[in-house]
Parts: C-alpha cells; structure tokens; sequence
C-alpha cells in the first residue's frame, strides 16, 4: 500500500507571484502558470483515504467537493494554512475532523463558529494516532504560532513534513535521528542569509538540519519569490530539491 503526498501549494504567505512585485520569479510566474506557488498544503493518500494537510487554498471547496476527503490534518492556524476553513465551514452535511496542535487562540471565529468542521480533535506532542491505517506523530517546530510538523509512517516508509518552522527544536531533531525519515518535506522560505531568520528556514538552516538528520531526500516548501530568484541563478545541493504545486511524492 503507497503513501502519496502531493503538494497542493508550495509557497509561503506572500504566494508566488507577489502582487505589485516585478522581480523575474513574479515575472516568469505570471507568464507560466507553472511557475505560481499557492500556499504551502498538501493531499495525503494511503489506504484509499485521503487527508488534506492544511487548508491554505482559498478554493479548496472547488478542488475537494464533500466527501472527496476524511478529515483536516493542521499544522497551525496562521491564515495562509486555515482560509480555505472559513467558507467550507457553513457547508451541508456531515462534521468533518480537524486534527491539529492545541492553539487555544484558533485563527478568527473559527472555533466559535465552527459549522461543519469538528475541531475536538486536538492532539500532544509526539503522541502517535492513526488515520485510516497512516501513522501520525505531531512533532512540535519553531514558529511565532503553536505548529506541529508530523511524522507519516507506514510499515514500510516515514515521511516527514516540517512547516512553518525556523530550525527545529532539539526534541524534534532527536526524535528525526531516531526515526529516520525516507523524505523531509520542510519549510525553507528564504534563500541562505547570514543570520537564521526568525520564524521560517532559510537554505542554510535547512542545510544544517539536514547535516545532523542525514535524510537522502529533502523537498524544500514554503518558498518565496527571492528564494525563487536565488534558484535561478544557483543549483541546490545534492539530495535537495524544491518543491513545486501539483509535485507528487509516492513512497512504498
Ligand atoms: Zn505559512
Ligand atoms: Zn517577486
Ligand atoms: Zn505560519
């Protein structure tokens, strides 16, 4: 049975192209659709049942009419991962479940008034849960939000997805160590500066990450127009590659 993930959006909240923004990444965007990043989410397959990860497309209804999905699984409720909730939420039918951290605060009125969406299902830090057979383990990550990355495991191969974050904390590093991850898909927002910034990766910190987890294959996400723009000019190092919309990951 194969673990499909594939990216639904790759860019970070300023999306790709930027409005008002002339730079050749926007540029080349707006010539080749190819090229937009639409905010950082992802579908999850396994065993017939799909999970969407984070509900950043404002259109997400389009995509995912009712029933075409089980449930939510968020990492955070910062708006470019959760708008896509507030128009689906006055919905018809049955609750759908929310996974996600413990944010008391939510995003809005969305815990208010939450419609059809059932948003009791909180979890705990590195406290494995199943969806449909899919092995999930919250893994806390350094944001300005409470975010939980996750672990997806089956029998026969792990995943990691590992957004918003700037580096991560030692308990997730440790526990990334532990369990070996066959691909980590991991927020890297801005191409390599001098300092680590404060709430995203840049290229250095995903770098560095990666030295102390030694994982063969690392998808960058969260990508902004000036890490677009670096690319152009330079290659990513081996085993890292960037994420695009629409790119689709099948794992054994
Ligand atoms: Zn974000
Ligand atoms: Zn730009
Ligand atoms: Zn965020």
């Amino acid at each position: 049975m194969s673990l499909t993930i594939q990216l639904s959006g790759s860019g970070g909240a300023q999306l790709v192209p930027a409005f008002g923004c002339d730079c050749a990444a926007c540029h080349r965007a707006r010539r080749h659709p190819r090229f937009r990043r639409r905010p950082c989410s992802a579908m999850v397959r396994y065993n017939g049942a799909v999970t969407l990860l984070d509900a950043g497309l404002p259109d997400i209804m389009d995509s995912w009419p009712a029933g075409s999905f089980r449930q939510f699984l968020l990492t955070h409720y910062h708006m470019d991962h959760v708008q896509g909730l507030f128009p689906l939420r006055w919905g018809v039918g049955a609750k759908i479940p929310v996974y996600g951290p413990p944010d008391e605060q939510g995003c809005d009125d969305l815990f208010k008034h939450p419609g059809l969406l059932d948003f009791s299902h909180t979890l705990a830090p590195f406290v494995m849960f199943e969806l449909q057979g899919l092995r999930v383990t919250p893994l806390p990550l350094n944001h300005s939000k409470l975010c939980f990355g996750y672990l997806l495991e089956t029998a026969r191969s792990r995943a990691a997805w590992l957004a918003d974050t700037a580096g991560l904390p030692d308990k997730t590093l440790t526990f990334l160590r532990n369990n070996a991850p066959d691909i980590i898909i991991i927020d890297c927002n801005h191409p390599p500066k001098a300092e680590t910034p404060r709430n995203h990766n840049d290229l250095n910190a995903v770098l560095a990450i990666n030295e102390s987890l030694g994982c063969p294959r690392v998808v960058l996400t969260h990508i902004s127009h000036q890490l677009d723009v670096w690319m152009m000019h330079n290659p990513l190092p081996p085993g890292i590659e960037a994420g695009y919309d629409g790119m689709e990951i099948v794992l054994d």
